[in-house]
């Protein structure tokens, strides 16, 4: 059957857009069968049944505040003197109930005691000549007193599939009793790159080679984006050696990024072995963007493997993941958005770019703009086998067809590490 996506015959044909090739890649991406998770390794997966609650949080009613526990309508000539019958601290169960002109010292978190419907805080009593307590102000009925079940009520619908459990949803889950979860289990992402002319770590670097920078940049953004990495190492490019390693990928892991060997090179044969294992939904796609244009992405026939085939370009490679390869493992861990933020920013210097039919993605330092809006500079070194300036960014511009973004111009970015972007430092209101 004929797709307007892509090829498979391995022939150049015309620029795929990309929101095509996000599709085509997110269409066959499902979320991985999900496990039972002990609740301390959840944060960060996504749910995959709906939990309910098994009882009221809080679970009885309690203090919000160190005071009294008293009967409201004994304040209303406040100050008024009550006497103190008892004390309750957090833990507690109360023993001595409240009666008229009576209050009971309480602490934060102890059950209000029976009699009692509301607590007057410390700041607003002192004490009293023989065990009394002088309260002076009024307090209406309920005042300070944390009802049952008024954050969550028992047997109520707590989370629904598709939640990702940040570290509230696990408070919130330890709360209630539950020990373990039924989640999407975190995608393990192996990771190899091809090429004949790559050695790894500090080995000599003899004429014509140069370091993996691949690889080990994969295994550390997959760790970042909370993905499970397996490294699969470095092979040649030899079509056997490719497909074995592949192999021993599948096995090992729920999905494969491989690097080099996807463009229209003599020695590409990374696409040719994703044809030859893959099914019919193997592509081969020049995508309609920059950096990042080749790209494949296929299911093993084997196994059911999805492999992502990533430009040898390093700064290609990580456009390339965030494209397409993120989006399409996020969905394998069950995440229904599966795209970092896009956010509005100023173009602090211009953006400016030739018409070429593709999108272009700008790396961008992001800085505090005018009036503290998000603001953006390139950074300095737009080639794709520059990677130093890519590790100065902290997000993509995505520029669109065209003349490009004049300085003071508006332009959308992805932010890919949020957690790096910091503000100057500013008063508090
Ligand atoms: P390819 O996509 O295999 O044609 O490679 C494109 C460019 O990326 C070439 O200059 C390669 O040498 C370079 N390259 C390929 N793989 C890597 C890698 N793992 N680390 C750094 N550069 C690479
Ligand atoms: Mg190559």
């Amino acid at each position: 059957m004929e797709t307007p996506v892509g090829d498979r015959s391995l022939g150049v044909r015309s620029l795929v857009p990309v929101a095509d090739a996000r599709a085509y890649v997110l269409d066959r991406c499902r979320g991985l069968a999900p496990v039972e998770r002990p609740l301390d390794e959840a944060g960060g997966l996504v749910l995959a049944v709906p939990v309910h609650a098994a009882h009221d949080v809080p679970p009885f009613a309690n203090s919000a505040m160190d005071g009294y526990a008293l009967r409201a309508a004994d304040t209303a000539g406040a100050p008024v003197t009550l006497s103190v019958v008892g004390a309750v601290m957090a833990g507690e169960t109360p023993v001595t109930p409240v009666g008229r002109g009576q209050a009971v010292r309480i602490m934060t978190g102890a059950p209000v005691p029976g009699g009692a419907d509301a607590v007057c805080k410390v700041e607003r009593t002192r004490p009293g000549d023989d065990g009394t307590v002088v309260v002076e102000a009024t307090v209406s009925v309920g005042d300070n007193v944390r009802l049952p079940g008024e954050d969550i009520a028992a047997g109520s619908a707590v989370f629904g599939p598709g939640t990702v459990l940040a570290p509230s949803h696990v408070g919130v889950l330890a709360s209630l009793g539950i020990e373990t979860v039924t989640v999407h289990p975190r995608p393990r992402v192996a990771v190899v790159a091809t090429g004949d002319e790559l050695v790894g770590g500090s080995d000599p670097l003899a004429p014509g080679k140069i370091r993996d920078a691949n690889r080990p940049a994969l295994l550390a953004r997959l760790r970042a984006d909370g993905f499970d990495p397996v490294d699969l190492g470095r092979v040649g490019d030899e079509p056997a050696a490719v497909a074995a390693v592949l192999a021993a990928g599948a096995a090992a892991s729920d999905a494969v990024l491989v690097t080099g060997g996807v463009s229209v090179g003599d020695r590409d044969v990374a696409k040719a072995v994703l044809a030859d294992l893959c099914g019919d939904d193997m592509r081969w796609m020049q995508v309609a963007v920059k950096p990042g244009k080749p790209f494949a992405f296929g299911i093993l026939a084997s196994t059911g493997t999805p492999v992502f085939g990533l430009p040898g370009n390093p700064v290609s490679a990580l456009v390339s993941y965030e494209l397409f390869a993120r989006p399409g493992l996020r969905r394998l861990a069950g995440h229904v958005a599966v795209d970092r933020p896009r956010l509005a920013a100023v173009a602090l210097a211009d953006l400016r770019r030739r018409s070429d039919g593709k999108l272009h993605l700008v790396r961008v330092v992001v800085e505090t703009g005018p009036d503290g809006c998000l603001g953006v500079r390139p950074a300095a070194g737009q080639a794709s086998h520059q990677l130093r300036a890519m590790a100065e960014a902290d997000a993509l511009a995505i520029v669109p067809d065209g003349d490009g973004v004049p300085a003071g111009g508006r332009v959308e970015v992805l932010v890919t590490d949020a957690n790096r972007v910091a503000g100057p430092d500013r008063t508090w209101p």
